[in-house]
C-alpha cells in the first residue's frame, strides 16, 4: 500500500488523498530529510554534487508533497483536511528554523562557495549564495541563548499573526444589518440583493440580511443611495477589531499591533540589522530604506496634484462636500455619466471560453508554446480541468490545472500556485506544474460563464505567474520559476501580461459576444481604455499611504513607542487628499502587513508596477506582438526565474535600468 503524497508519479492523485494519512506522511518525510542531512554531513559533504544536489531533491521532493495538501485545503475545505493541515503548520515550522539555524550545514553550504564557488554556474552560484543569506538571517551564527530567542520571537510572531487574523475574522462576522424597508437598500446591484434574500431566509428573517464580508461591503458603498447606509458600513468596517465602533474592543487588534511590531524589530536587532525595515530589504530588489521611501516620495509628488484635481472635480459633480463613505458612491455616478461604461454591460462580450482561447492565442503569438486541454489527467473536483503546455516541437513543457469556478469550501480571490518545480539533476527530472485559481461565476444552464473586463484582467494576471512558473528553464527547483524571485520583482510577469488586456490588437481575441459572437464594438473599446486612467491620481496616493505608512512604520520604530496612530497621521498630511473621520482605525485590520507577508514590503505593489509598465514600453514601442522582443522577454526574465539577480535580468530585457515614465504614462499621469 503506497502512500499518495509521498509517490513519484509527476502529478498528485488527488483522489487517493486521505486527511487521516496527511500527518503521519509529513512527519515521515521530515524525519527522512534530517536523517538524509545528518548523514550528508557526518559523510563530510561539502561539494555541489554531494551536499547541495541532494538536499535540493529533499526539499523538491517536500515541496510536492505538501502542495496538493496545502492547495486543496484552499479550495476544498473540510473539517478533516483543516485540522490535519493545521496540526502539519508547526511541524513545518520547527523543520525551517532548526534547518536555517544548523551551524555544521552554514558551514557546509560555506565551504561549497569557499572550494568551488569559481567553478559554480551563475544558478548554481545564485542557490548557494541564497542558502547563506538565509542562515544569516535565521541566527545562525548567534550564541545560543540568542538563537534561542530568535526561535521564540519567531514561534510567538507566528501565533500573534495568526490571532491577528482570527479578530478581523470574528469582528466582520460578527456585524450584520437586518433591512425591511427596501427604499433602504435603493441602488444595491441585483447579486447583492440576492445574497441578502438567502442570507435573511436562512436566519428565518425577511427582507434581506446584509453582511460585511468584502463584495457586500463594495455594493453598499458603491452603489447604496442611502447616506446613513453608507456611514454604518464604512464605520464598522474601519472599526473592525479596534477600540472603536459597535463592538469596541472586543477584539482590539491594538495591543497584537504593538507587540507585533516589537517581536519583529527584536528579531531583526537578534540577526544584526537596526529595524525590520531593513531585515525585509536583505531580500528584496530595493538596495536600502532611503531608496524605498524616495520611490514613494517619487511617486507622490506627480500623483497627489493630479489626485486633488480629481478630488475638487469629484465634489463639484456631487455638489457637496464628500465624506469618506460619499466617494466610491459619486465615483461610480461620475464614471457611469462621463464614461457610459459599466462591468456588468461588457459580460457578454467576454464568454470565459473566448477569453481562454484568446489568451492561449496570444501566448502562442508570443512564446510559440502551445496549450491543449487533456482530459485524461485527474483533477479533484469535475469543474477543474489540466492543461498541457507545448513547445514549438510537440516536447511537453509543463502543464496546469485550471479551477476557475466560485464553489463553497473555496477560498476567495484569485491567485496562482506551484503544484510541482522544474527539477533536472543528477538524471531525475520534473517539468513544471501549476495551479491557477480564479473565483468566476459559474455556468448557468446552457450560458458559459461571463466575465466583466476586471475579471479578463485577473486571469490575465494569474496566467502571468503561471509562465513565470511554466516556461522557466532553470534546473535546480530553489531557483526555477517564481522560487528566489524577491518580493518586489515577483509581480513583474503578472502585471506585465495584464497590459495585453487593454490593446486593441487583443480586445477582439477575447471577446465575441455570447449570443451574436461579434467582437467588442469599437466605440466600447475606446470607452473602456479610456476608463484604466480614470482617478488613477486618486488610487495612486490611496496606495502610497498604505505603502509609506508600513514602511515608515518599520523603519522609523523606537522601542517601547509603536507610534501606529501618530505615523499614519503624518503619512495622510503628506500624500492623502481627503481626511478620514476620527474614528477611523484602518490599521487595526491591515492584514497585509500585520500577519501577511507584506510587512515593510506593501511598496512592492508599486515598485512591480514600474517594472511591468517598463518592459511592456518595449513592446510598445517595436509592436504588441513583435517576435524578437518577445524573445528577449522570455530568456531574460520568464525562463530565468530566481536564477540571476532581479535588476541585472532587467537590464538584460531592456538594455537598461527601470524608469518610472511608462507608468505614469499608462495611468495618465505624465506631466
Ligand atoms: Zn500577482
Amino acid at each position: 500500500m503506497t502512500q499518495p503524497l509521498l509517490s513519484d508519479h509527476p502529478l498528485p492523485a488527488f483522489g487517493a488523498i486521505e486527511p487521516a494519512q496527511v500527518e503521519p506522511a509529513l512527519r515521515e518525510l521530515l524525519d527522512a530529510n534530517r536523517a538524509a542531512i545528518a548523514a550528508l554531513l557526518d559523510a563530510g559533504a561539502d561539494g555541489w554534487d554531494t551536499l547541495v544536489v541532494p538536499i535540493e531533491h529533499m526539499h523538491h521532493r517536500l515541496a510536492r508533497a505538501w502542495s496538493p495538501v496545502s492547495h486543496l485545503n484552499g479550495v476544498m475545505n473540510s473539517e478533516a483536511l483543516r485540522a490535519a493541515y493545521n496540526a502539519c503548520l508547526p511541524l513545518l515550522t520547527a523543520y525551517h528554523t532548526a534547518l536555517g539555524q544548523n551551524e555544521r550545514l552554514c558551514a557546509a553550504y560555506q565551504g561549497v562557495a569557499d572550494r568551488e564557488g569559481a567553478a559554480l554556474r551563475p544558478e548554481q552560484r545564485k542557490v548557494v549564495e541564497n542558502a547563506l543569506r538565509d542562515f544569516r538571517l535565521a541566527g545562525v551564527s548567534l550564541p545560543p541563548e540568542r538563537k534561542r530567542r530568535f526561535g521564540e520571537v519567531m514561534e510567538r510572531l507566528a501565533t500573534a499573526q495568526a490571532k491577528f487574523d482570527e479578530n478581523v475574522l470574528d469582528a466582520t462576522h460578527a456585524f450584520s444589518r437586518h433591512v425591511t424597508d427596501a427604499a433602504e437598500i435603493e441602488g444595491l446591484p441585483a447579486n447583492a440583493l440576492q445574497r441578502a434574500r438567502e442570507a435573511a431566509a436562512a436566519a428565518g428573517k425577511d427582507g434581506w440580511l446584509l453582511s460585511l464580508d468584502a463584495p457586500t461591503y463594495q455594493a453598499v458603498l458603491s452603489h447604496a443611495v442611502s447616506e446613513p447606509l453608507r456611514r454604518e458600513f464604512y464605520e464598522a468596517w474601519v472599526t473592525r477589531a479596534s477600540d472603536r465602533g459597535r463592538h469596541a474592543g472586543q477584539w482590539d487588534n491594538g495591543p497584537l499591533m504593538a507587540e507585533i511590531l516589537a517581536l519583529r524589530h527584536e528579531a531583526a536587532n537578534l540577526v544584526g540589522f537596526a529595524n525590520f525595515a531593513e531585515y525585509s530589504l536583505a531580500t528584496k530588489m530595493a538596495r536600502d530604506p532611503a531608496e524605498v521611501i524616495e520611490f514613494l516620495h517619487e511617486l507622490a509628488r506627480v500623483s497627489r496634484p493630479a489626485a486633488e484635481r480629481e478630488f475638487a472635480e469629484l465634489e463639484r459633480f456631487a455638489g457637496r462636500t464628500l465624506a469618506s463613505w460619499d466617494v466610491g458612491f459619486y465615483s461610480e455616478r461620475m464614471r457611469k455619466e462621463r464614461l457610459q461604461l459599466s462591468e456588468e454591460a461588457l459580460r457578454p462580450y467576454f464568454p470565459l471560453p473566448r477569453v481562454l482561447a484568446g489568451l492561449f492565442a496570444v501566448v502562442h503569438r508570443l512564446y510559440g508554446v502551445r496549450i491543449v486541454a487533456n482530459p485524461a489527467v485527474e483533477t479533484y473536483h469535475p469543474d477543474v480541468r489540466f492543461f498541457d503546455v507545448l513547445d514549438r516541437d510537440d516536447t511537453p513543457r509543463g502543464g496546469f490545472f485550471l479551477d476557475l469556478y466560485a464553489r463553497p469550501k473555496k477560498r476567495g480571490g484569485a491567485w496562482m500556485d506551484e503544484c510541482v518545480g522544474r527539477l533536472r539533476l543528477a538524471g531525475a527530472s520534473a517539468l513544471p506544474i501549476a495551479y491557477l485559481v480564479c473565483n468566476f461565476s459559474p455556468p448557468a444552464g446552457e450560458q458559459p460563464s461571463l466575465l466583466t473586463h476586471y475579471e479578463v484582467l485577473t486571469l490575465f494576471h494569474e496566467f502571468g505567474h503561471g509562465l513565470h512558473h511554466l516556461l522557466t528553464r532553470v534546473d535546480v527547483p530553489s531557483v526555477a520559476g517564481i522560487n528566489g524571485v524577491p518580493w518586489d520583482a515577483v509581480e513583474l510577469p503578472s502585471q506585465f501580461m495584464e497590459n495585453f488586456a487593454w490593446r486593441d490588437e487583443v480586445l477582439p481575441l477575447v471577446s465575441a459576444h455570447v449570443e451574436t459572437g461579434e467582437a467588442l464594438p469599437h466605440d466600447m473599446l475606446a470607452r473602456l481604455q479610456a476608463s484604466r486612467t480614470f482617478q488613477a491620481g486618486m488610487q495612486t496616493v490611496r496606495q502610497l499611504e498604505f505603502a509609506l505608512f508600513d514602511f515608515r512604520l518599520h523603519a522609523g520604530y523606537a522601542p517601547g513607542a509603536p507610534r501606529i496612530n501618530e505615523t499614519l497621521a503624518e503619512v495622510r498630511e503628506a500624500v492623502s487628499v481627503l481626511r478620514p473621520p476620527e474614528f477611523n482605525r484602518f490599521p487595526h485590520s491591515f492584514q497585509h502587513v500585520f500577519s501577511g507577508g507584506y510587512a515593510a514590503g506593501y511598496y512592492s505593489y508599486k515598485w512591480a508596477e514600474v517594472l511591468s509598465a517598463d518592459a511592456f514600453g518595449a513592446f510598445e514601442e517595436h509592436g504588441v506582438f513583435d517576435a524578437a522582443t518577445a524573445r528577449r522577454f522570455l530568456s531574460a526574465i520568464l525562463e530565468r526565474g530566481g536564477s540571476r539577480d532581479a535588476m541585472e535580468a532587467f537590464v538584460e530585457f531592456r538594455g537598461r535600468k527601470p524608469e518610472i515614465g511608462p507608468l505614469l504614462r499608462q495611468m495618465g499621469l505624465a506631466a
